[in-house]
């Protein structure tokens, strides 16, 4: 049961990099992602993830199902839990990998995420040395990044990050649900942009 959620959400993931040519070309896939067992890590959003109606407005991505359905067994990170970041903010952000060193699926080549966040959040301005690409697959959210216009993105739609600039996400009147793909420095995590360096 807990398995086959995590292969579904494979599965979509690989349809994902198949089907879609920016992800094609940011990443290669990898074939040998090897299954390894997580203890979960509950976090409020392993409840709220498949029961928000908001990300099911018909625009949904094929995979968005998939990508839900490991909620309640996926090992949910806490990467801001130290930082001052407000508890409104871990309420309702919530982020696990699928692939990857940590994730459900063992790669050394491949390192993904599903980001969630609930409507009428802020996720501020932060940055990382690994690049970093956003698709949306179900809700809506407003990318800023360091340089850019901001924009409103919808399912399909894509966010790429240079190395270090710094970028925002915030939702409106509907939640979102991503999938983020990172290269590069996989070792160094995000880190809040002093408020000196934000755009
Ligand atoms: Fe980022």
């Amino acid at each position: 049961m807990t398995r086959s959620s995590f292969d579904d959400a494979l599965a979509a993931a690989e349809c994902l990099h198949k089907s879609h040519p920016e992800v094609a070309q940011f990443t290669v896939w990898d074939d040998a992602a090897q299954f390894q067992s997580l203890e979960p890590h509950w976090i409020p959003s392993a409840k709220a993830l498949p029961l928000d109606v908001g990300l099911r407005d018909g625009r949904e991505l094929v995979g968005y199902s998939a990508f839900c359905a490991p909620a309640a067994n996926a090992r949910w990170r806490s990467t801001y839990k130290d930082a001052d970041i407000g508890k409104e903010f871990n309420q309702k952000f919530g982020c696990y990998q699928l692939i990857g060193a940590q994730g459900h699926f063992f790669s050394e080549i491949l390192n993904t995420y599903l980001v969630y966040a609930e409507k009428g959040l802020f996720y501020p301005w932060h940055h990382h040395p690994a690049e970093e690409l956003y698709v949306i697959i179900a809700g809506e959210a407003v990318f800023e990044a360091a340089g850019r216009p901001a924009r409103r993105l919808g399912p399909g739609d894509t966010a790429f990050h240079a190395s270090n600039q710094p970028h925002a996400m915030t939702t409106k009147d509907k939640p979102v649900l991503a999938y983020v793909l990172w290269r590069g420095d996989l070792k160094t995590p995000p880190v809040l942009t002093p408020a000196e360096q934000k755009p």
